[in-house]
């Protein structure tokens, strides 16, 4: 089957990011107050999930382009001397790469011009930073793009609960195969996306952001007056709202933009997109648009975003609309 190469690399690689980003996570919870304030774990958990997914991805596909989310320079530089070495150790405990290969690694595949690629990877190594500092939820999200078209995803959330009921999710889909979930950590039989049922607006889960810069609460409330939803608002980090929204265990993601000067980073949806569209749901703009993914970096001809699963998605979006 088309596409069954890749999903199965990606999943290779989600697996193996996402065992530094947990060890660094655990230790970084383990730390007392004061130690928290500092930002580097998460520094070192970025570049080192972009660093070990990069290294997998070009073994299998040398060719491949690759839009993320991290660049080496900042790596580079002398002040971050500490930072790069507490880096190396972390990734060399996962695969096999010198301090020059790591630098190399979080760079491969990069493009000057990321708008004529008829086919490239986007990552997103942690998504949910804020989440992650928290000791909270974040995502590791790789998806595959041709012709503008997300073709294959795959989102691993570390702190999710795997079909199995083991800590560790990971989704995987593409065009040609519908969502499926996984155990992250252990192999676990697939388990594809439950059939997508109607459901009231009434009997509706909404999820969104916990951080109110990202998406507008107030807005959020107004739809949910609007529509007679009952349930408070399931207020979780990162593209686990697309993991939660195609498990079932929320009908509708909202991101609203607090500013209409916000351009959406491809690699914070395209994963997520694909997870939502191949479990049964829908994924538009705050307009009800078609999400565009030909415009990378951004998406440049989008407006926040509105997923939904199980309900009239027209009518959410006249809701949305008129909440403006
Ligand atoms: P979430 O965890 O859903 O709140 O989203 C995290 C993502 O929000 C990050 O990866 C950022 O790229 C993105 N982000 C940063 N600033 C904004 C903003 N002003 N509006 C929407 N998203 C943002
Ligand atoms: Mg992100």
């Amino acid at each position: 089957m088309q596409y069954q190469t890749e999903l199965t690399i990606a999943k290779e690689a989600l697996r193996k990011a996402a065992q530094l980003t947990s060890a660094v996570q655990k230790k970084l919870l383990e730390k007392d107050v004061l130690e928290k304030e500092d930002r580097s774990p998460v520094t070192v958990a970025d570049f080192g999930s972009q660093a070990i997914v990069n290294f997998v991805l070009a073994n299998n596909f040398p060719n491949d382009f690759m839009i993320a989310e991290e660049g080496s320079e900042e790596l580079r530089k002398p002040e971050n001397e500490k930072l790069f070495q507490h880096l190396q150790s972390e990734v060399q405990k996962i695969v096999p790469l010198s301090g020059e290969a790591i630098l190399k690694s979080i760079d491969h595949g990069r493009s000057a011009d990321p708008k004529s690629l008829s086919r490239f990877w986007t990552l997103d190594p942690i998504d949910g930073t804020k989440g992650f500092l928290r000791g909270d939820h974040y995502a590791i999200a790789l998806a595959l793009i041709e012709e503008g078209k997300v073709r294959a995803a795959a989102l691993a959330c570390p702190n999710m609960t795997a079909p199995n009921g083991e800590k560790g999710l990971l989704c995987l889909a593409s065009e040609n195969q519908k969502t499926v979930f996984t155990s992250l950590f252990n192999d676990s039989p697939n388990v594809e996306a439950k059939e997508a049922l109607n459901k009231n607006f009434a009997d509706a889960v909404i999820c969104e952001s916990v951080e109110s810069g990202h998406t507008s609460h107030s807005r959020a409330e107004k739809i949910r007056d609007a529509l007679a939803v009952k349930a408070e608002p399931y207020r979780i980090d990162s593209q686990c709202k697309y993991a939660a929204v195609a498990l079932g265990m929320a009908d509708i993601y909202l991101r609203l933009p607090k500013s209409l000067e916000y351009k959406e980073k491809i690699w914070d949806h395209a994963a997520g997109f694909l997870i939502v569209e191949r479990a049964g749901g829908t994924v538009t703009d705050t307009l009800g648009r078609k999400v565009d993914f030909s415009t990378p970096p951004l998406l440049e001809n989008d407006l926040g975003i509105v997923a939904s699963r199980s309900l009239d998605h027209s009518k959410l979006i006249e809701a949305v609309k008129a909440s403006e």
